[in-house]
């Protein structure tokens, strides 16, 4: 099946070209025909199998179908997410395949002032992304109204509940219209779930896929603790080493990856980086040359590399561990596609090592702690915070 035969528009259609899509995955497959014939669904899909999208581009698709009323944008779209990194990402989705068309959306989060976010609603918007708590917030001062709502996402609706969202979510569904299309992604039902399902949900179709990208069978994880001033040098080293020939590395930082690509060309390794501060051109260029194994190394940051589907990539490096643990997830996705096997490895100093945590959290698997002799960490040292606050997004 490819993205032609969903019966997307083509600006949609150039969004997901954009992206470097060439196929969509098993939940868009199921997703967004469902979706289209407006239906509910309840879709069993977690973070890496493209759930974004398979809820994202069909609700796009219908909105440029109806016509808008004149005038201010009414709020037709409410995504509502459990954290406000999965609010900014799926905000981000919506803007990325939206970005041919002429809808507004904005994200709105607890935690920051909400007056920029009182101003961006002031002027009117399509799609709305939120976490409960602030959305509640908003409804209670007026800010906004959800009564042109037809389009209802709960998106992890069970870390939701887990986080205890519950009676938020029952307060703002009251506020809903009644006649509306509700789609519900959650990755495990427990009763409480079923039963907040049978009270949403009507005749839902039902979609469950396998985890895309999860710690999959298929990629090999690795974790090797290294000295955090040696990392780079470490990473030159496992290559020549190992006569690793196509490897993508993982920074938090722009800034970084442009360093690592410039140290390892120095050292006689070739190397690219992309990130969202090089051209669209530049950035085409160096996946092109990374594809044809023209460069060694493609160093890049979570959201450049976003999409970037490679045939039979080998090897995954994480030079840095990312801030948000579901990153790591979508990082080591890269490997280990359509049966093949890969290997990701993660470089981790001493001021990582909560974010390890996290990430071992998530996928429920404890990690063995390899090191390289001579470049092994002084555990004795205390961790250096890293800048950026545990859960925030760094600028990339
Ligand atoms: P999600 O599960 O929505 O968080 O998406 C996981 C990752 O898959 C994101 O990095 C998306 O950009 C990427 N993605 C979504 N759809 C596709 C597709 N059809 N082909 C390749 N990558 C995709």
């Amino acid at each position: 099946m490819t993205f032609l035969d969903l019966h997307l528009n083509n600006s949609l259609l150039k969004a997901v070209h954009d992206e470097g899509y060439t196929q969509p995955t098993p939940v868009q497959e199921k997703a967004i025909p469902a979706i289209l014939q407006g239906r509910d669904i309840l879709a069993g899909a977690q973070t890496g199998t493209g759930k974004t999208a398979g809820f994202a581009l069909p609700i796009l698709e219908i909105l440029s179908e109806q016509p808008r009323a004149k005038g201010k944008p009414l709020l037709r779209v409410l995504v509502l997410t459990p954290t406000r990194e999965l609010a900014a990402q799926v905000g981000e989705s919506f803007q990325t395949y939206g970005k041919y068309l002429p809808f507004k959306s904005t994200i709105i989060f607890g935690g920051v002032s909400i007056n920029p976010q009182i101003n961006a609603l002031k002027h009117g918007i399509d799609i709305l992304v939120a976490t409960p708590g602030r959305l509640l917030d908003h409804l209670s001062q007026g800010t906004l109204t959800l009564k042109h709502i037809d389009f209802f996402v709960l998106d992890e609706a069970d870390r939701m509940l887990d986080m205890g969202f519950i009676k938020d979510i029952r307060r703002i569904i009251a506020m809903l219209p009644i006649k509306r299309q509700n789609l519900l992604f959650s990755a495990t039902y427990s009763d409480e779930m079923k039963k907040l399902c049978a009270s949403i949900l009507k005749d839902p179709a039902i979609i469950e896929v396998a985890r895309r990208n999860t710690s999959s069978e298929l990629v090999n994880q690795r974790v090797i603790l290294v000295d955090c001033k040696r990392k780079t040098a470490l990473l030159g080293e496992l290559i020549k080493e190992n006569k690793w020939q196509q490897i993508l590395v993982f920074t938090r930082t722009k800034h970084h990856a442009n360093k690592v690509s410039e140290y390892l060309n120095k050292i006689g390794i070739s190397a690219s980086a992309i990130h969202g501060n090089k051209s669209q051109g530049a950035r085409t260029k160096a996946l092109a040359d990374f594809k044809a194994g023209e460069i060694r190394v493609l160093a890049a940051t979570d959201i450049a590399a976003r999409g970037l589907d490679i045939d039979q990539l080998p090897r995954v490096i994480n030079l840095e561990l990312p801030n948000i643990a579901e990153d790591y997830v979508h990082r080591i996705g890269r490997t280990g596609r359509a049966g093949n096997n890969g290997e990701a490895i993660s470089l981790v100093c001493v001021d990582e090592f909560e974010y390890l945590k996290g990430i071992e959290k998530l996928i429920k698997q404890k990690f063995e702690r390899e090191s390289v002799k001579g470049f092994e960490p002084d555990l004795s040292i205390k961790p250096t915070p890293i800048t950026q606050g545990r859960g925030q997004r760094v600028k990339r």
